[in-house]
Protein backbone atom coordinates (compact mmCIF):
# COMPACT_ATOMS: atom_id res chain seq x y z
CA UNK A 1 0.00 0.00 0.00
CA UNK A 2 1.36 3.54 -0.72
CA UNK A 3 0.98 6.44 1.19
CA UNK A 4 -1.47 9.19 -0.06
CA UNK A 5 -2.73 12.20 1.83
CA UNK A 6 -5.81 14.08 2.62
CA UNK A 7 -5.75 17.77 1.87
CA UNK A 8 -7.83 20.49 3.18
CA UNK A 9 -7.72 24.07 4.85
CA UNK A 10 -8.18 23.18 8.31
CA UNK A 11 -8.65 25.78 11.40
CA UNK A 12 -5.95 24.92 14.40
CA UNK A 13 -7.55 25.03 17.39
CA UNK A 14 -4.26 25.82 19.21
CA UNK A 15 -2.88 29.08 17.24
CA UNK A 16 -6.05 30.23 14.85
CA UNK A 17 -4.12 29.91 11.59
CA UNK A 18 -5.85 28.07 8.88
CA UNK A 19 -3.45 25.75 6.86
CA UNK A 20 -2.86 25.65 2.96
CA UNK A 21 -4.74 22.36 1.35
CA UNK A 22 -1.41 20.26 0.82
CA UNK A 23 0.56 17.65 2.45
CA UNK A 24 2.09 20.46 5.14
CA UNK A 25 -1.21 18.73 7.42
CA UNK A 26 0.43 15.56 7.07
CA UNK A 27 -2.95 13.97 7.20
CA UNK A 28 -1.05 11.00 5.71
CA UNK A 29 -3.83 7.32 4.66
CA UNK A 30 -2.67 3.93 3.44
CA UNK A 31 -6.12 3.74 1.76
CA UNK A 32 -5.52 4.16 -1.66
CA UNK A 33 -3.12 2.21 -3.75
CA UNK A 34 -1.22 4.40 -5.63
CA UNK A 35 0.17 8.23 -3.95
CA UNK A 36 -2.57 10.54 -4.02
CA UNK A 37 -3.51 13.70 -3.21
CA UNK A 38 -7.26 13.26 -1.42
CA UNK A 39 -9.06 16.32 -1.62
CA UNK A 40 -13.22 17.26 -0.99
CA UNK A 41 -15.19 15.46 -3.98
CA UNK A 42 -12.31 12.86 -5.03
CA UNK A 43 -13.49 9.14 -5.37
CA UNK A 44 -10.26 7.10 -4.59
CA UNK A 45 -11.03 3.32 -6.10
CA UNK A 46 -11.26 1.88 -2.69
CA UNK A 47 -13.67 -0.57 -1.02
CA UNK A 48 -15.05 -1.75 2.72
CA UNK A 49 -11.98 -3.67 3.37
CA UNK A 50 -9.78 -0.87 2.62
CA UNK A 51 -10.95 1.39 4.95
CA UNK A 52 -10.54 -2.04 7.44
CA UNK A 53 -7.15 -2.60 6.94
CA UNK A 54 -5.97 1.06 7.12
CA UNK A 55 -7.38 2.21 10.11
CA UNK A 56 -9.30 1.34 13.62
CA UNK A 57 -12.89 -0.08 13.13
CA UNK A 58 -15.00 1.78 15.50
CA UNK A 59 -18.29 0.47 14.26
CA UNK A 60 -18.84 -0.91 10.53
CA UNK A 61 -21.20 1.47 8.77
CA UNK A 62 -23.94 -0.52 6.79
CA UNK A 63 -24.45 2.81 4.60
CA UNK A 64 -22.73 4.26 2.25
CA UNK A 65 -22.07 7.80 4.79
CA UNK A 66 -19.59 6.99 7.21
CA UNK A 67 -16.63 9.19 9.25
CA UNK A 68 -12.91 8.84 9.72
CA UNK A 69 -11.31 10.40 12.60
CA UNK A 70 -7.65 11.70 10.81
CA UNK A 71 -4.88 13.09 12.47
CA UNK A 72 -3.48 16.31 11.08
CA UNK A 73 -0.52 18.56 12.07
CA UNK A 74 -0.82 22.62 12.53
CA UNK A 75 2.30 23.70 9.84
CA UNK A 76 2.48 27.27 11.66
CA UNK A 77 2.70 25.70 15.51
CA UNK A 78 2.97 21.62 14.95
CA UNK A 79 0.14 20.98 17.46
CA UNK A 80 -1.59 17.72 16.43
CA UNK A 81 -5.46 17.89 16.02
CA UNK A 82 -8.10 16.07 14.22
CA UNK A 83 -9.97 16.19 11.34
CA UNK A 84 -13.54 14.37 10.13
CA UNK A 85 -13.20 12.90 6.39
CA UNK A 86 -16.75 12.15 6.09
CA UNK A 87 -17.28 9.71 3.17
CA UNK A 88 -20.84 9.60 1.00
CA UNK A 89 -20.67 6.97 -1.83
CA UNK A 90 -17.46 6.27 -1.81
CA UNK A 91 -16.41 9.93 -2.49
CA UNK A 92 -15.30 12.41 -0.10
CA UNK A 93 -17.84 15.01 1.62
CA UNK A 94 -16.13 16.85 3.48
CA UNK A 95 -12.73 17.06 5.40
CA UNK A 96 -13.37 19.73 8.82
CA UNK A 97 -11.39 20.01 12.03
CA UNK A 98 -12.75 18.65 15.00
CA UNK A 99 -12.58 18.15 18.90
CA UNK A 100 -12.11 15.36 20.30
CA UNK A 101 -14.95 15.10 21.89
CA UNK A 102 -17.49 11.79 22.98
CA UNK A 103 -19.76 13.21 20.43
CA UNK A 104 -17.06 12.98 17.99
CA UNK A 105 -15.36 9.87 18.37
CA UNK A 106 -19.69 7.98 18.61
CA UNK A 107 -19.60 9.22 15.07
CA UNK A 108 -16.98 7.67 13.70
CA UNK A 109 -16.87 4.69 11.85
CA UNK A 110 -12.81 4.56 10.98
CA UNK A 111 -9.99 6.14 13.68
CA UNK A 112 -6.37 6.62 12.85
CA UNK A 113 -4.36 4.42 15.06
CA UNK A 114 -2.38 7.98 16.05
CA UNK A 115 -5.65 7.37 19.29
CA UNK A 116 -3.42 5.55 21.05
CA UNK A 117 -1.08 8.24 21.59
CA UNK A 118 -4.47 10.46 22.74
CA UNK A 119 -5.34 8.05 24.39
CA UNK A 120 -2.16 7.96 27.00
CA UNK A 121 -2.38 11.33 27.49
CA UNK A 122 -6.00 11.54 28.05
CA UNK A 123 -6.02 8.61 30.34
CA UNK A 124 -2.62 8.19 31.92
CA UNK A 125 -2.11 5.03 31.22
CA UNK A 126 -0.71 2.39 28.47
CA UNK A 127 -2.02 1.55 25.01
CA UNK A 128 -0.48 -1.93 26.46
CA UNK A 129 -2.37 -4.23 29.20
CA UNK A 130 -0.89 -7.99 29.15
CA UNK A 131 1.84 -7.23 26.45
CA UNK A 132 -0.95 -6.31 24.00
CA UNK A 133 -3.35 -3.46 22.91
CA UNK A 134 -5.71 -2.49 24.81
CA UNK A 135 -8.95 -4.16 23.27
CA UNK A 136 -11.49 -1.41 25.40
CA UNK A 137 -9.41 1.25 24.57
CA UNK A 138 -12.13 3.50 22.97
CA UNK A 139 -14.51 2.67 25.85
CA UNK A 140 -11.74 4.10 28.26
CA UNK A 141 -10.86 7.10 26.07
CA UNK A 142 -14.39 7.80 25.51
CA UNK A 143 -14.96 8.09 29.87
CA UNK A 144 -11.95 10.72 29.61
CA UNK A 145 -13.31 12.94 26.96
CA UNK A 146 -16.02 15.63 27.38
CA UNK A 147 -19.07 15.26 26.42
CA UNK A 148 -19.08 17.46 23.50
ZN1 LIG B 1 -1.54 25.74 15.00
Amino acid sequence: MSISYFVAALRCPVCGNVSPADTSTRMQTHLANDPELLAVGDGPDITMGSFQQSYLTAWLPDGKRFSILQRWHCPHCQSANWAEVTFDDWAIASIEDVKLTRATLDRMSFIDDEIYESYEAATGESKFLDGKRRPDYLERLRAHLAEA
